[in-house]
């Protein structure tokens, strides 16, 4: 159950812990535990009905992953939350556990591409029909609507275009309709973005990026209300997707971090986002923290923060151009990911969508000059003299 609503710092450290722990210790301790003992057998009874909630098996949940799921839950403002190995696990889960062979789901085609993959190759495999319309246009994803509809999916902000979803109007087309409302908002956080606040129904988050915030673990997170995301338990269950003892041990350790980082991620971003759009060999920054951004005003007024990720365009720039500035970065590591205490820095073209053709990228909307750049905690004048160099060399 979520917990008052304190400020995030104090949520992210307290929420979900017991007062007096095991031997005493401040921290949490990880069991590891493949399996949990009964007293006699009459506990194994009192347990099947439901008298005695306590841990049974290691798939079906650990006292670590309690602790974590209270936590995430009441940083979310949400009744309910699943924890899952993965943010694919957790996408994977949701979708399996709601969807039947002739349902359709609706989603705005800016979006992770594996999440993109698994609707369009795999849910298609089970006669679930997807339906890709263009990012943000509410029109469109309600023209998609039909009564075989079953959810509603966006990102947001979305990837690598950070475009803000209107959440109260996408909720809304959800309830107008009668159908169920996911967003991604793994690039937003719950200290940037609260999509319940605005009658979302179920918000998900790869934990892989700022949530464990360390680059050093994959998770994923589902949180909503009990009442909905119970099959969406069950299901996980039986699939198996879960985190072990020690992988959630630091995902706990870095959420007690989590505002001090979500600050200097947002600092961060702003500031690397300015320096990149004043600079004359750079043709375009997407950033939502921008006044030149599509939905800067919308951005101002749902969320705290921008975050640490940002999507720009080179000026006159072909792939090897583009590539030689990642090259020549010397902070930013090249690696996919974000969210993490190092920052990281890659093309796109060659990062993700290498296998694509042309015309797929043209439709994804990734051209050849772009880059992303998610700013991690180091000094922001360090980052920005070490992009400064990148680019001046590259472009002299
Ligand atoms: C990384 C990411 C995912 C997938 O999460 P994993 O933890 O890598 O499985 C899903 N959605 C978004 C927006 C992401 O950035």
């Amino acid at each position: 159950m979520a917990e008052q609503r304190r400020g995030a710092s104090t949520t992210a450290i307290h929420a979900g812990e017991a007062r007096q722990k095991l031997g005493d210790s401040i921290t949490d301790p990880i069991i590891c535990s493949a399996t949990y003992t009964f007293e006699s057998s009459q506990a194994v009874i009192d347990f099947i009905e439901q008298k005695q909630p306590r841990e049974e098996y290691g798939r079906y949940g650990n006292p670590g992953e309690k602790v974590l799921e209270s936590k995430l839950a009441a940083l979310e403002g949400g009744e309910h939350a699943i924890l899952y190995a993965s943010g694919m696990a957790a996408i994977v889960g949701v979708f399996m556990s709601k969807l039947n062979a002739g349902d359709e789901v609706v989603f705005f085609d800016e979006c992770y591409h594996r999440s993109r993959e698994f609707c369009a190759k795999h849910l298609s495999r089970f006669g679930v029909v997807t339906r890709q319309v263009k990012a943000c246009d509410y029109s469109a994803m309600e023209e998609a609507i039909n009564d075989r509809t079953k959810l509603l999916v966006s990102e947001s902000p979305t990837n690598p275009h950070l475009s803000i979803v209107d959440l109260e109007q996408f909720a809304n087309l959800g309830k107008k309709h009668g159908v169920d409302t996911l967003i991604d908002a793994t690039l937003a956080t719950p200290f940037n973005a609260q999509p319940l606040d605005y009658g979302v129904d179920f918000v998900l988050h790869s934990a892989t990026k700022y949530l464990g915030g360390h680059n050093d673990l994959l998770a994923g997170v589902i949180i909503g209300s009990a009442e909905k995301l119970e099959p969406v338990r069950y299901l996980r269950g039986i699939m198996g997707a879960i985190n072990s003892a020690h992988n959630m041990y630091l995902l706990e350790r870095g959420l007690k971090t989590f505002e001090l980082r979500m600050e200097r991620h947002n600092a961060n971003g702003q500031a690397v986002a300015e320096y990149l759009e004043q600079h004359p060999a750079i043709e375009r920054v997407y950033y939502p923290g921008l006044p030149s951004h599509k939905h800067h005003e919308l951005a101002q007024r749902t969320m705290r923060g921008f975050g640490g990720l940002i999507t720009f365009l080179v000026k006159d720039a072909d792939w090897k151009k583009t590539a030689e500035i990642v090259d020549r970065v010397e902070l930013a590591r090249i690696a996919p990911s974000l969210g993490g205490a190092e920052s990281l820095i890659e093309q796109p073209l060659i990062m993700s969508y290498y296998e694509c053709t042309p015309e797929e990228r043209r439709s994804y909307g990734i051209p050849d000059n772009m880059i992303r750049v998610s700013c991690g905690l180091e000094n922001t004048d360090d980052l920005i003299a070490d992009l400064k160099q990148a680019i001046d060399r590259a472009m002299s």
